[in-house]
């Protein structure tokens, strides 16, 4: 980038804001001046917002209006290759600035000057009355037990008023101090020696060792089976990021893999890297960002908005599970962080390693056309050997109606308990069951808000809808026709089968996984401890359990329904079952003892589950990529989808068919639209969705086209339109 690092006062500058507006604003430098990429306060109309220096003044505004900078804040500016970063990927995913601009932002109280930050804790005073937000105070205290926030954060998680707070303090019972300065991280020391690898695994390590000191950008995928050691070599690559001086970022999928792997990197390195996620309290997030911005965080493990980190020298960027949907962002801006850690590697000259044991076809097929460097671990660690893989054909299986264990998977549960062994039953269904019927007029129980059916929950007592999360009570009687007493539920959810699990096993100790079973992070970290421990005979988990635990005592995984995502239309439904079934299976048997995975299956011979079986994973893709080629779809074509929402469906249909017919700038570059439709998800929070699909030939520039095509769109009133670029599901 050209142009001058550094504003005098009074010279103009332009600054990006976080508000919604389609340009930068000029401002004049304030006293002091301030360097290009300076986070700053400006004056908006009556508000002061939050903004970023940008450039040089476009000077194309009346310089008697232009207003000035208010103040620097007290953060490390911008750096280029962030703001190339944000362009870039805005670009990508047809985002707008400000809202990519956000996504840098999010550290909660940068603008905050060090003399403001008081932090509240839990003091030893005992409260005079104690009214219910008093008391909700206090909770939150406890519940973070020790941790200290600010006024505000207190204020919003506890739903009081800050002077609720400020009454506390005064009789004693939540303590006021000063806010002290960020506590330094502990030094992780990369010449710590690692695990002694096998021939395999070192020879990955060494090759990921002399990518990063060629101090390049490269994506390497690295493949092997579930307990192959790929978390091992890539720690290697970590040491040695950390040893040439660079910093680096480990992305997982879920949180609940934290606690295992957090505890791993500890024994690795001598002390605990930075977290970064949604689970952390604001206090943590905003000096983990301080932290990182200083290089003084050498290693963070974090969820998919750690890409957008101030890293001061990032060398390395590891995605672990690459293949996990949950990198996908699904609201706000749509972008995949698979996607967009390898823009910003190529962005600061950085690696990336994508590790999965069942790739997505997007990288597979990237590997293979030799953007992608691989490496392969064929064999598990040590004694583990990879699952024996049956099906159980379930039309030759005598169940009960409103029974799911088939009498050969109950008879293998059996044999691994008298040895003492886990079993794990999968399911991929939250709650009860997953359609509630009422038997007088036929009619199933929706949500009032969604296209979706209310599931019941059991447990919670009441019916809950997996689109928007709104609960409602389990009513007597049926909502549309009003009979009473015969509302039924239809298949299992991992709650139903959880119930017949304890009538099949009385003796066994039960511990089921759902996401929704916990109130926390921290319970549900607690619970897979005390499993992998073996505080369980019989686990019943939902896709939660696929994920990285690792559970030693585990030898059989029975999968409940292995038809399940196999229904529907979904291209990438044959892609996901593949993966989601060879995770799970290989859940078992990855220590001496050797597992075993059944599937019950409707379709034995279904070409997807006979690819499960054999575990020709290669033979699987070609024929998945070839099949992929002939429609032209991704990878082997570009799609994208244009979501359009309001609260009602007629004029977002209008404006969907004015699109579909006005498609000249697509046609331009050979790309073709679908639609609209209703969009695979119909209705959320009582918005009406509408979808349009593009699809375009493999080099076109599809965003610039859509870009063109959108522009002369006018959205009145509450209608929203988003662009999806490469969409989960087409
Ligand atoms: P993956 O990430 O491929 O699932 P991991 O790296 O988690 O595999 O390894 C699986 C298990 O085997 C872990 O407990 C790990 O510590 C152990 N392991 C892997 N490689 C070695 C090694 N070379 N020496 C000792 N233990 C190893
Ligand atoms: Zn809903």
């Amino acid at each position: 980038m050209s142009g001058p690092e550094y504003f005098e006062h009074g010279e103009l500058v332009a600054v990006l804001t976080t508000q919604p507006l389609d340009r930068t604003l000029d401002y004049k430098a304030p006293e002091g001046g301030c360097f290009l990429g300076a986070f700053v306060e400006v004056p908006l109309g009556p508000r002061k917002v939050l903004g970023v220096v940008w450039g040089q003044g476009q000077g194309n505004f009346d310089p008697a209006k232009i207003r000035s900078v208010i103040r620097v804040l007290e953060a490390a500016p911008m750096r280029e290759e962030m703001r190339a970063f944000l362009g870039r990927a805005a670009d990508y995913t047809l985002t707008p600035m400000p809202a990519m601009l956000r996504l840098a932002t999010r550290a909660p109280g940068l603008g905050d000057p060090p003399s403001m930050r008081k932090i509240y804790r839990l003091g030893s005073g005992a409260p005079e009355r104690l009214t219910d937000a008093r008391t909700r105070v206090l909770e939150v205290l406890r519940d973070y037990g020790g941790l200290a926030f600010t006024l505000k954060e207190l204020a919003e998680m506890a739903g009081v008023t800050s002077s609720v707070i400020k009454g506390l303090v005064k009789q004693g019972a939540v303590r006021e101090e000063d806010s002290p300065r960020d506590l330094p991280y502990p030094v992780l020391d990369p010449y710590l020696p690692g695990k002694e690898l096998t021939e395999d695994q070192s020879a990955a390590a060494d090759a990921l060792c002399r990518s990063l000191r060629g101090g390049q950008y490269g994506t390497t995928l690295l493949k092997g089976v579930t307990g192959s050691g790929k978390t091992e070599v890539y720690l290697e690559a970590v040491a040695e990021s950390l040893r040439l001086g660079k910093q680096a970022l480990v992305l997982l999928p879920e949180i609940a893999l934290t606690a295992e792997f957090l505890s791993r990197v500890e024994v690795r390195f001598g002390a605990r890297p930075a977290e970064w996620h949604s689970g952390a309290t604001m206090t943590e997030r905003r000096r983990v960002w301080r932290m990182v911005g200083q290089g003084d965080a050498q290693l963070v493990v974090g969820a998919r908005s750690a890409l957008f980190l101030p890293f001061r020298d990032l060398g390395l960027i590891i995605v672990d599970e690459e293949h996990d949907t949950s990198y996908k962002q699904e609201d706000g801006v749509l972008y995949n962080a698979r996607d967009m850690a390898v823009l910003r590697a190529a962005i600061c000259g950085a690696q990336v390693v994508l590790a999965s044991a069942t790739p997505s076809l997007e990288s597979w097929a990237n590997a293979e056309a030799g953007k992608y460097e691989r490496l392969d671990l064929s064999a598990r660690f040590g004694a583990a050997v990879l699952p024996e893989m049956k099906t159980i054909d379930m039309r030759a299986e005598q169940l009960q109606p409103g029974s799911w264990i088939s009498p050969t998977l109950r008879q293998a549960v059996r044999a691994r308990m008298d040895s003492g062994e886990q079993s794990l039953l999968f399911i991929n269904r939250r709650g009860y069951a997953p359609v509630t019927l009422c038997r007088a007029c036929g009619q199933q129980i929706g949500c009032d808000h969604c296209d979706a059916r209310m599931v019941e929950h059991r447990f919670l007592k009441r019916l809950m809808c997996h689109q928007c999360g709104e609960t409602k009570p389990m009513p007597d009687a049926c909502p549309s026709c009003g009979v009473e007493g015969k509302l039924a539920p239809v298949g299992p959810g991992i709650e139903r089968l959880a119930e017949e699990a304890a009538a099949t096993f009385p003796e066994a100790r039960i511990a089921m996984l759902s996401s929704d079973l916990f109130g926390s992070a921290r319970a549900l970290k607690a619970k897979i401890e005390e499993i992998a421990e073996g505080d369980a005979d019989l686990i019943i988990g939902t896709q939660l359990v696929a994920k990285g635990h690792n559970f030693p005592k585990l030898t059989l995984v029975g999968v409940i329904d292995a038809d399940l995502g196999l229904q529907g239309s979904d291209l990438r439904a044959a892609e996901r079952t593949f993966q989601l079934m060879r995770q799970v299976a290989g859940r078992a048997g990855r220590s001496e003892r050797p597992g075993q995975a059944l599937l019950q299956t409707f379709q034995p011979e279904h070409p997807v589950i006979r690819a499960i079986l054999s575990g020709d994973e290669e033979g699987f893709w070609r024929a998945e990529a070839a099949g992929r080629q002939a429609a032209g779809v991704p990878p082997y074509g570009r799609m994208a989808g244009i979501i359009l929402s309001g609260p009602e469906v007629g004029p977002v249909f209008d404006i969907g068919n004015a699109l579909a017919r006005n498609d000249g700038p697509l046609r331009q570059v050979g790309a073709q639209v679908f639609g609209p439709a209703p969009a695979p998800i119909a209705r959320i929070r009582g918005r009406h969705r509408v979808r349009l699909l593009v699809k375009a030939p493999k080099g076109a520039p599809l965003q610039d086209a859509i870009a063109r095509w959108i522009a002369p769109v006018t959205l009145k009133g509450d209608i929203r339109l988003a662009v999806d670029i490469d969409p989960q599901s087409f």
